[in-house]
C-alpha cells in the first residue's frame, strides 16, 4: 500500500459538485462565430498566418507560434476569417486582445490528419514537436505550454510522471466526467508521455470524492504501468506542490520546479490531448467546460469548440442571465469574473460558475485585521498571508518577495477563512503584477544601459589606439628627421626635401609666380582623389561595424574613388617624369584617361600573381603611399596650410598606416600557410 502523505494547511468548503454530473458529456456543436485570442497561454502570443478573407480548414494552423515558449492556435471549425482584431477576453483584467474571428460554415471540413498508432516507433524530438504543433498548453491552470514542459534537460533525471486527477476546486467536474467517459484515453496518454520522459514511474492521483473516476481510472490502466492513486479531498490538493507532496511527500523548494525534486506533473486534459494529437494527429481545438451555478436550469460538462461565445454555450445550459450575479471562469476560489458573456471559451476555461447572489453572496466589506492568524494556518504555501497583506497594502516590494510571495499559489484559501473578509489574494494577485511590471521595466533600462556602455568603452578604445599610433609615428618621424641630420645629407630625408619643395612653392606664390601650373592641378587632383578615398573608406568601415545595408553601394563607391586615385598619381607621375625628360617631349593629350588604363592593366597584371606576390605587391604599394603622405603632410604643416587641410592628411597617414600593418600581416599569414 503506497503511503499517502499531507501538506500545511488546506480547508474544506463546500463541494458543490454533484449538480453537473447528472448527466453525459454534451456536444455543443458549431456556433456562428469562434473568436480566437492569439493568446492563451503563459508565453508570447501567437501570430497570425492567416488574412481577412480566407476560407479555412478546420484544425488548419491560423497562427504560428513566437519563440520556444509559445504554442500555435488552429481553426476549431471549417470557415472564412471575417477579422484580426481586438477584442475582450477572459481575464481578470477585462481587457481585450488580438483575436483571429472565424464565421464557420457548418460543414466541419477537416484538414488531412497525420496519424501515428505507434508513437514508440518515433524519436522522442519528433513526438515533442507534434505535441508542441498540436497547440497544447496546461488546461488547468495557467496553460504553460506542454512541449516546454515536457523539454527535460539532459542532466535532469524524472522519477515520477504526475498526472493530475485532483480537481479540488468546488463546482468543478470537468476532469471528473473526462475520467468517468475516456478513461483509456488518459491513460494511453499518461503512456505516451510516460514514454517521452522515462520516469520510474507512473502516477494518477485522484482525491476521493470521485469513486466513479476512480473506478473507470482503475479498468482502464488495469495490466498497464500506471498506477492509480486515492487520497483524501482538501482545498487545494491540486495545487502542483501541493500534490507532489500529497504523492511523494517531496517538497518542491521555495522559488524552485517540480523537477528539482525529480518530477513532471501534467493536467488531466493535457494527457488526453496528447493522445489525440499523437496518435490521431488532432491539434486541441475543443475541451470540456463545466457549466454550473443556480442561474443555469441545467447544468453539466459540455464539448466545446475553443471560441465559442461563452453566451452560446450558457444557453445550452439553460441559462437565465437575470438570475446571475455574476459570470467566473473558474471556480468560487480561483476563477475570476468575466467582462461580459461574450467572450470566447480558451484552452483554459475549465468551468463557467453562474452562480446566483444568495448562492454566492457578494463579499461584505473588510473589516480591520484581528492578527487571529487563522489565514497562516489555512495557507498550504506555508506562507504568512496577514503579513503579506501588510506588505502589499504599503506596497513594500521587496519585503513582499522576502516573504516568498511568489510561492503563494493564490488558492484563495486565506481569504476563505478570513473572519474580517479581507480579500487577501486580490492584494497578492496585484502586488505581483506590480513586481513583474517592475521586473520588465528592470530588465529593459538595464539592456538600454549595458549598450550605452559597450558603446562608449569603444569610442574611447578607438580614440586611445587612434592616440597611440599618431604618437608613434610622430616620434618614429622624428627619429628619422635625427638620423638624417646626422648622416649630414638633406637628400636622404624625404621629409626634409619634401619641406623644402613647400617653401619653395609657397615662395612661388608669394612672388605671384603666374597662373597654375599643370604640375600643380595635377598635385590637387591627387589630394582631392585621396581625400575622397579616405572619406569613402571611413563611411564604408562605419559602415561594416554597424552591419548597414549600404555595406554594397559603400564598397563599389570606394573602389571607383581608389580607381580615380590611382589614375591621379599615374598622370602625376607621368607628367613628372616627362618634366624631367628630353626637352620637347610633348605630355599625353589625356594624362587621366592614359593612366586609368594602365591603372585597369596593372590590375589585370595582379590578378595572374600569386597570393604571396599580391600580398607583397600590396604591401609595397601602401608603404609607398604612406611615404608619400607623410612627406605631403610634412610638407603641408610646413607650408602653414589651414588646419582642415592638415588634419585630412593626419587622418590619411593614420589609415595608411593601419593598412600597412594589416597588409604586413596578411603577407606574414602568405608566407606562413
Ligand atoms: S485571517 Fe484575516 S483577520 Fe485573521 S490574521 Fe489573517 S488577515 Fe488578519
Ligand atoms: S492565496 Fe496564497 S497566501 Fe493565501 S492561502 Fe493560498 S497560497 Fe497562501
Amino acid at each position: 500500500m503506497r503511503k499517502i502523505f499531507d501538506f500545511h494547511g488546506g480547508i474544506h468548503p463546500p463541494e458543490n459538485k454533484h449538480q453537473s454530473v447528472v448527466r453525459p458529456i454534451v456536444d455543443t456543436g458549431v456556433p456562428p462565430e469562434l473568436t480566437i485570442p492569439l493568446s492563451q497561454h503563459i508565453g508570447a502570443p501567437a501570430i497570425p498566418s492567416v488574412n481577412v478573407g480566407d476560407h479555412v480548414l478546420k484544425g488548419q494552423v491560423i497562427a504560428e507560434p513566437r519563440g520556444f515558449v509559445s504554442v500555435p492556435k488552429h481553426a476549431p471549425s471549417s470557415g472564412t476569417v471575417t477579422a484580426i482584431e481586438d477584442r475582450l477576453i477572459p481575464h481578470p483584467s477585462g481587457h481585450s486582445a488580438p483575436c483571429i474571428v472565424i464565421a464557420t460554415d457548418g460543414g466541419e471540413e477537416w484538414i488531412d490528419l497525420a496519424t501515428n498508432p505507434d508513437y514508440r516507433a518515433m524519436d522522442k524530438g519528433q513526438l515533442l514537436e507534434i505535441i508542441r504543433c498540436a497547440g497544447i498548453a496546461g488546461m488547468g491552470g495557467a496553460g504553460f505550454p506542454s512541449a516546454v514542459k515536457l523539454s527535460i534537460q539532459p542532466h535532469v533525471t524524472i522519477d515520477t510522471l504526475i498526472i493530475n486527477g485532483t480537481e479540488c476546486e468546488p463546482y468543478i467536474t470537468a476532469d471528473d466526467m473526462l475520467m468517468r467517459e475516456r478513461a483509456d484515453r488518459i491513460v494511453a496518454g499518461a503512456e505516451i508521455l510516460g514514454y517521452l520522459i522515462e520516469p520510474r514511474e507512473i502516477l494518477i492521483g485522484v482525491e476521493d470524492n470521485k469513486p466513479e473516476g476512480i473506478a473507470a481510472l482503475r479498468t482502464a490502466a488495469a495490466g498497464r504501468d500506471v498506477e492509480i492513486i486515492e487520497f483524501p479531498t482538501k482545498y487545494p490538493s491540486g495545487g502542483e506542490k501541493q500534490l507532489i507532496e500529497i504523492l511523494t511527500g517531496k517538497q518542491v523548494p521555495s522559488g524552485g520546479l517540480p523537477s528539482d525534486v525529480g518530477v513532471v506533473c501534467q493536467n488531466m486534459g493535457s494527457a488526453v490531448a496528447v493522445y489525440d494529437a499523437v496518435v490521431h494527429g488532432r491539434p486541441l481545438i475543443s475541451r470540456i467546460t463545466t457549466v454550473t451555478g443556480d442561474s443555469v436550469a441545467d447544468p453539466g460538462n459540455f464539448e466545446v469548440l475553443i471560441g465559442t461565445p461563452m453566451r452560446y454555450l450558457l444557453e445550452r445550459a439553460g441559462y437565465d442571465r437575470a438570475r446571475n450575479n455574476r459570470l467566473i471562469m473558474g471556480g468560487p476560489m480561483m476563477g475570476f469574473t468575466v467582462p461580459d458573456d461574450s467572450v470566447p471559451v480558451v484552452k483554459t476555461t475549465n468551468c463557467l460558475l453562474a452562480p446566483t447572489e444568495k448562492e454566492l453572496p457578494t463579499p461584505p466589506p473588510a473589516q480591520a485585521c484581528i492578527r487571529c492568524g487563522m489565514c497562516a494556518e489555512a495557507c498550504p504555501a506555508s506562507l504568512l498571508p496577514q503579513q503579506l497583506f501588510w506588505f502589499a497594502q504599503g506596497k513594500e516590494y521587496e519585503k513582499l518577495e522576502q516573504h516568498n510571495l511568489f510561492d503563494c499559489i493564490e488558492c484563495g484559501a486565506c481569504s476563505y477563512v478570513c473572519p474580517s473578509h479581507i480579500p487577501l489574494v486580490q492584494y497578492y494577485r496585484a502586488s505581483k503584477a506590480e513586481i513583474q511590471q517592475q521586473r520588465r521595466d528592470h530588465e529593459k533600462s538595464e539592456h538600454s544601459r549595458v549598450r550605452f556602455e559597450a558603446r562608449q568603452d569603444r569610442l574611447e578604445r578607438a580614440e586611445r589606439e587612434k592616440e597611440e599610433k599618431r604618437a608613434a609615428r610622430k616620434k618614429a618621424a622624428e627619429n628619422r628627421a635625427k638620423e638624417a641630420a646626422a648622416s649630414g645629407g638633406d637628400e636622404a630625408d624625404p621629409i626634409q626635401a619634401a619641406i623644402e619643395r613647400a617653401k619653395a612653392r609657397k615662395a612661388a606664390q608669394q612672388a605671384g609666380a603666374g597662373s597654375e601650373s599643370e604640375l600643380e592641378k595635377l598635385e590637387k587632383a591627387v589630394v582631392s582623389a585621396r581625400k575622397r578615398l579616405d572619406t569613402a573608406t571611413a563611411k564604408l568601415e562605419e559602415a561594416q561595424a554597424e552591419g548597414s545595408d549600404l555595406v554594397g553601394a559603400l564598397q563599389t563607391g570606394v573602389d571607383k574613388t581608389r580607381t580615380r586615385l590611382e589614375a591621379a598619381e599615374l598622370a602625376l607621375a607621368e607628367h613628372q617624369s616627362s618634366a624631367a625628360g628630353p626637352a620637347g617631349e610633348a605630355p599625353p593629350a589625356d594624362a587621366a584617361q592614359a593612366a586609368i588604363e594602365k591603372a585597369m592593366a596593372a590590375r589585370v597584371a595582379q590578378e595572374s600573381q600569386s597570393p604571396q606576390e599580391k600580398a607583397q605587391g600590396n604591401l609595397d604599394k601602401l608603404a609607398q603611399r604612406l611615404e608619400k603622405s607623410e612627406a605631403k603632410l610634412a610638407e603641408s604643416r610646413a607650408a602653414g596650410d589651414e588646419a582642415k587641410i592638415i588634419e585630412a592628411l593626419e587622418a590619411t597617414v593614420e589609415r595608411l598606416a593601419a593598412k600597412v600593418d594589416e597588409a604586413r600581416r596578411a603577407l606574414d599569414e602568405v608566407e606562413g600557410a
